[in-house]
């Protein structure tokens, strides 16, 4: 039995529908999430992933992110707890991007909600799964709904039969996009391995401990870009460590184990302060194109104090490479480019090195350190950085610069598709491939030309398809829609009327 209290909802309306995070009531939520004991959550989030200029941007239901985190982990099982839309959506996507591991789901109704019993059946179900024999780890993720009725999931064991239990609220109101929910769990298994490793000896890395320096990535990577930048740091004595967040549990310790921290994508703040407590250095930006590589290799030697003789040897083994990479491949026209992967300025550095006219980088990431570097470089050739960009600030840069080719999310894709722009999924098509030394150069380059010497195909289709109709005369039709203004018009005056008369029977 528990010695719990029934957990208190403060306000119970707010919790009536599911999927409600995404569309309204996100200020009730957050007031009901805080009365009901996650103020310390909610405040960590608002600091380590600040908003503004706007509240959130636009983009997937930003739990996916920790999702795929413990989806990536062998012997880890996730469990969520939320509403059944939100379930079925993050499980529909996690399906879609074929991760082929089974995601466990504690229902609830009002009555297990109201009552604390949800947090009974998640123990219940915790306590079931964990079997040293198949799992490290389980994550168990508060969505939007258990989070605003402050379902403890901090208060479950720490461990059951040597399996660790690691509980994270992930609302939509508390953690802006998915990449920063990425770092809630990445951060929150770096803690749990941090504390592990200073109580005594953990387990050793399947290969044996490095022999030399390690250099932990800090953010997803494309598999051979780990393999390039080994190669880029073996004149300094130095090795690629893991890649965080870690395809298992014990890469975590060795994660931890490294000289230098290089965080390639700039949004993992809680995972920083985990290797910051742990005495690491850390480097922000990456070794992408030639300006990038040099100022990379450089901050990596000095963290870690290697002698310049050594750094200058790296820098002329690869720059030469990176910058012949650069010039076979050239790329001519004007590009906007948005994203919400943390790797935007990363990738127009590199567009503007092969040569393209990049005019806008929008980001639904925060301005943090480790992408400051790249924010200088770009906007000292006077381009413009919009953090935390909304689909509006995308799309308005589109239409202000015309570009030859537009890389954004799915509906800036279609807003320029409409307008005969050739344009580029950023998630599917740009950050999916190789991006850091020669092989980054020449692999961007061969999608983004390919994309390029499209216009003409747009032009045919839109040609082709002129006159079809837009809006709400899309479609396949019998006969030509025909507009008819008069009876919006009618129903308009009707509407006015109808609420002038219930205005005046309301009762005073
Ligand atoms: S958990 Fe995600 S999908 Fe569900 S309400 Fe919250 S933000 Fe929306």
């Amino acid at each position: 039995m528990s010695t719990l209290e029934p957990t208190v909802i403060a306000n119970p309306e707010t919790l009536k529908s599911d999927g409600l995070g995404c569309h309204s009531g996100k200020e009730q939520m957050l007031t009901a999430a805080k009365a009901a004991g996650k103020t310390i959550t909610l405040d960590q989030y608002a600091k380590d992933y600040p908003k503004g200029p706007h509240d959130q941007p636009q983009s997937m239901c930003p739990a996916f992110g920790s999702l795929r985190v413990g989806l990536r982990m062998r012997r880890t099982a996730t469990v969520l707890s939320g509403s059944a839309c939100c379930v079925y959506g993050l499980t529909f996507t996690s399906h879609f991007y074929g991760a082929r591991r089974t995601v466990g789901y504690v229902p609830f109704n009002s009555e297990t909600l109201v009552t604390g019993k949800l947090f009974e059946d998640i123990r219940e179900a915790v306590h079931k799964l964990a079997d040293p024999l198949h799992y490290d780890a389980i994550v168990i993720i508060n969505l939007c709904v258990p989070t605003a009725s402050g379902v403890p999931l901090q208060i479950l064991p720490r461990e059951i039969n040597g399996v660790r239990i690691i509980g994270i609220d992930v609302p939509g109101f508390g953690v802006p996009t998915h990449a920063e929910a990425k770092d809630v769990l990445a951060g929150a298994m770096l803690r749990y391995a941090r504390t592990e490793a200073e109580a005594g000896p953990v387990a050793a890395p399947r290969g044996g401990r490095a022999a030399k320096p390690t250099v932990s990535i800090l953010g997803e990577v494309f598999p051979v870009d780990p393999v390039g930048i080994g190669m880029m740091l073996e004149p300094m004595g130095l090795a690629a460590g893991p890649v965080v967040p870690t395809r298992e549990w014990r890469e975590l310790y060795s994660a931890l184990d490294c000289a230098v921290v290089a965080a390639v994508h700039p949004f993992y703040t809680a995972s920083v302060r985990e290797f910051v407590a742990a005495g690491r250095a850390i480097v922000g930006s990456a070794p992408v194109g030639y300006d990038g590589t040099e100022a990379w290799l450089q901050a990596i030697g000095i963290a870690a104090n290697v002698e310049q003789a050594k750094i200058d040897a790296a820098k002329n083994r690869i720059l030469p490479a990176i910058r012949g990479a650069l010039s076979k491949m050239p790329i001519k026209g004007r590009i906007t480019l948005s994203g919400y992967e943390g790797s935007e300025l990363l990738v127009a550095r590199l567009l503007v090195e092969s040569g393209a006219d990049v005019r806008y980088v929008g980001t639904a990431c925060p301005r943090t350190p480790w992408s400051e570097n790249d924010r200088s470089w770009l906007e000292a050739k006077g381009i413009h950085v919009q953090y935390r960009a909304s689909l509006e600030q995308d799309l308005a840069a589109m239409r202000e610069f015309k570009p030859d080719l537009a890389i954004g999310t799915t509906p800036v894709v279609q807003a320029a598709k409409q307008q005969r722009t050739p344009a580029l999924y950023f998630t599917n098509l740009i950050s999916a491939r190789p991006l850091m030394g020669p092989a980054g150069a020449g692999s961007l380059a061969m999608v983004v030309n390919a994309a390029l010497a499209n216009q003409s195909r747009f032009d045919a289709m839109d040609d082709f398809f002129a006159g079809v109709g837009e809006g709400d005369n899309a479609g396949v039709w019998q006969e030509q829609p025909q507009a008819r203004p008069e009876f919006r018009e009618q129903y308009k005056k009707k509407a006015a009327k109808a609420a002038k008369a219930s205005k005046v029977e309301e009762p005073v």
